[in-house]
């Protein structure tokens, strides 16, 4: 038997076994024993039921009396009385009615659960209960609980494996030995033993630091290599042109920020060089990203190269070109806007354009991905939210170009360190830490949904003073089974009661693109007071006179949607509001308290790490692939720690067909995360 073979080669696995196990992705030896616990019970403290203590407890028991009982609709409510020699006690389990069977026979079981005060008496509550005769090891012993498998048993899955313990044993290493003795880890083997037949916590902690050390270590060496293959590449040298970029900041009818000078700076300098940039632009919502963006199209156009700048969004892209046109056209740039409302003849001629290069910069969506979008001289290429794209769209518009052109990727979404480093290793990071000048912190509350007429009259006072307003809600359509606010009716409800003398525009993702960009133009030529919304506003769109922002079923939404919701407003000089509207009355959730205090993206970003883990902020559909088992991007010490070890090691000139293994995942990662 070895790591490849199949499942029906282990003692114990039959067809009916080998399918449950196949469903749930695992197909070889190899799979099995990478099928690590989710978490450990410890039945290694078995309490008697007369020294029981509120908390967490074990208890070793036989069920005397079981029943469940209707409570409500949609609750039923199982009571147990469970005894050992030394007394009794009571436990419940809500919604559990299987556990009257399970519990009849008479046999003894290990429950275990929270001894907690409730309904005027200590109960345990929603035990787990395993019968001690099926307990494949002794009771003093830590056991491992696994994902759960449809149709299989924790005890049966761990008595599998433990038929696959001396091939364990036997695991070769992955990590190259200098790497195990400098960071003082556990074999390989050894952790994975630990993992699952745990001695002591002490082991299983070890065991997670050495795998997950090396998840980290094969993510940030994959970005080293790229980074180092990313180097030997040829790109475009676009030299600095300092009249050229002066000539564009002195039209702007703003001054940069400092933020903005050095990021640009620091762009424009990547240029000259022969290795193609590869730089994230990062800067909180209302940083000023599209002008900077701008100046460096100004001076790559100067020298004959086009520019394609790519945005998620109809929208979005439509309002780039007419932001870029302003800026570009009186310099004699000529600006061109592709996106899948462009048809007919008007697409045709657009495309000869591209081809021909007499269109020099080009915004669009994920139309300027298509085959038949061929550039004539493509040198920079700007992707705008980039956490919006996939690694795949991204490469497809890099490959436009002859030689790799010079990329830029911005985010509005702020990235943690930590994760900046694992999942953006092998880009060069620009920051934009400062908002423009004469920005006032955009005032958010936190609203009661029973007290809105309040909030109206304050929405209707800005109207009143010339500003606007969006109104958001999650929903499109009402739905009869909750309570939840969607745009349809909001739209309905305000234009024909309390904002009756107000224009209300309704927008919201339904609708066909030209209609969509239709609303939106009248909203930001200022014809509509009122936007209401679906999220379809989260990204980017910028209308400086909006001033006050009303989030509806606030709760629903997440931290970093929050945050870029509200940078739909504070975009000019005025005083900026936010309300959050909670679902009910009940005290806000900490998401919500946590964005009422703070206007800062980037410590945002940190609470949403810690709180809804890191799918949030980097992509989704990247981050799924990533598919870290054991680390947490949220461990910066181990990050660091493996961060040092990939450097130092690809810098070692290594002879990569000695760790076959890491060579694999390696690989993998690279071509996950590469953005070349
Ligand atoms: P984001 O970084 O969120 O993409 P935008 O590029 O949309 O931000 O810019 C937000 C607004 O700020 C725009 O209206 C833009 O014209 C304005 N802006 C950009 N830079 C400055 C500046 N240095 N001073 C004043 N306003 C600026
Ligand atoms: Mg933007």
């Amino acid at each position: 038997m070895n790591l490849f073979s199949p499942l029906d080669k282990v003692k114990g696995i039959g067809a009916k076994t080998g399918e449950q196990f196949t469903l749930a992705g695992i197909n070889t030896v190899g799979d099995l024993i990478e099928f690590l616990p989710r978490g450990y019970e410890d039945f290694s403290h078995i309490t008697t039921i007369v020294d029981i203590k509120p908390g967490k407890a074990t208890i070793k028991a036989r069920c005397e009396k079981i029943a469940t009982r209707p409570v409500r609709r949609g609750l039923r409510i199982t009571t147990a009385t469970l005894a050992d020699s030394t007394g009794k006690l009571q436990a419940v389990w809500f919604n559990q009615p299987y556990r009257e069977t399970q519990l009849k026979s008479g046999e003894e079981f290990y429950f275990s659960g929270e001894f907690e005060f409730n309904y005027n008496r200590y109960q345990l509550t929603n035990p787990s209960a395993e019968m001690v005769k099926d307990m494949p090891v002794q009771t003093d012993r830590i056991l491992p609980v696994y994902r759960s498998i449809k149709g299989l048993k924790t005890t049966l899955v761990r008595k599998i494996l433990a038929e696959l313990r001396p091939l364990i044993t036997m695991l070769p290493e992955t990590l190259p030995a200098e790497i195990i003795k400098s960071e003082k880890l556990m074999s390989r083997s050894d952790a994975i033993l630990s993992m699952h037949f745990p001695e002591n916590m002490v082991d299983v902690d070890k065991a997670r630091e050495r795998l997950g050390f090396e998840e980290l270590f094969q993510l940030l060496l994959a970005s080293q290599l790229n980074r180092q293959e990313n180097s030997k590449l040829t790109g475009w040298t676009i030299p600095f042109e300092q009249p050229i970029v002066a000539n564009f900041v002195s039209k702007l009818p703003f001054s940069l920020t400092g933020a903005q000078r050095r990021a640009a700076w620091e762009i424009i300098q990547d240029m000259e060089r022969q290795t193609p940039m590869n730089r994230l632009l990062q800067g909180d919502v209302g940083s000023g990203k599209t002008v900077v963006a701008g100046l460096v199209a100004c001076q790559v156009a100067h020298f004959g190269f086009q520019t394609a700048i790519m945005a998620p969004t109809e929208i979005l892209a439509s309002q780039h070109a007419e932001t870029l046109s302003k800026l570009l056209q009186p310099l004699g740039i000529t600006v061109g806007l592709l996106t899948g409302s462009v048809k007919g003849m008007a697409r045709k001629t657009l495309y000869e354009q591209i081809a021909t290069g007499s269109v020099q910069v080009v915004v669009g969506t994920h139309a300027l991905i298509q085959e038949t979008v061929k550039f004539y001289k493509l040198g920079f290429v700007v992707i705008d939210e980039q956490h919006r794209f996939g690694v795949k769209q991204r490469q497809l518009l890099l490959d436009k170009s002859e030689h790799m052109p010079h990329m830029l990727a911005m985010t509005a979404t702020p990235i943690p360190r930590s994760l900046a480093l694992t999942v953006y290793g092998e880009l060069d990071i620009s920051i934009l830490n400062e908002l423009p000048s004469g920005r006032k912190p955009i005032s958010t509350k936190i609203w009661s949904p029973n007290s809105r007429a309040q909030l109206y009259a304050q929405v209707d006072a800005e109207i009143t003073a010339g500003r606007q307003a969006y109104i958001i809600c999650s929903l499109i359509e009402d739905n009869p089974e909750n309570d939840i606010k969607s745009v349809q009716a909001e739209y309905v409800k305000l234009q024909n009661s309390i904002f009756k003398h107000r224009r209300i525009g309704l927008l919201h993702g339904k609708l066909k693109p030209a209609e969509k960009d239709e609303v939106m133009q009248r909203f930001s030529r200022g014809e509509l007071d009122i936007l209401v919304s679906t999220t379809v506003v989260e990204v980017g769109v910028d209308v400086p006179k909006a001033t006050v922002i009303v989030i509806e079923n606030a709760d629903r939404f997440g931290l970093s949607q929050l945050h870029q919701l509200r940078g739909r407003v504070g975009r000019s000089v005025y005083q900026s509001y936010c309300y959050l509207i909670n679902s009910t009355s009940a005290k806000p959730s900490q998401r919500l308290r946590e964005i009422e205090k703070s206007n800062d993206g980037f410590y945002l970003a940190e609470v949403d790490l810690k709180l809804r883990g890191p799918g949030e902020i980097y992509g989704r559909a990247q981050h799924g692939a990533l598919n870290l088992q054991i680390a947490t991007l949220a461990d910066t010490k181990l990050i660091a720690r493996a961060q040092k070890q990939a450097k130092i090691f690809a810098s070692g000139g290594f002879d990569m067909l000695q760790y076959k293994q890491l060579d694999t995942q390696v690989e993998y990662y690279q071509r996950l995360t590469t953005l070349n």
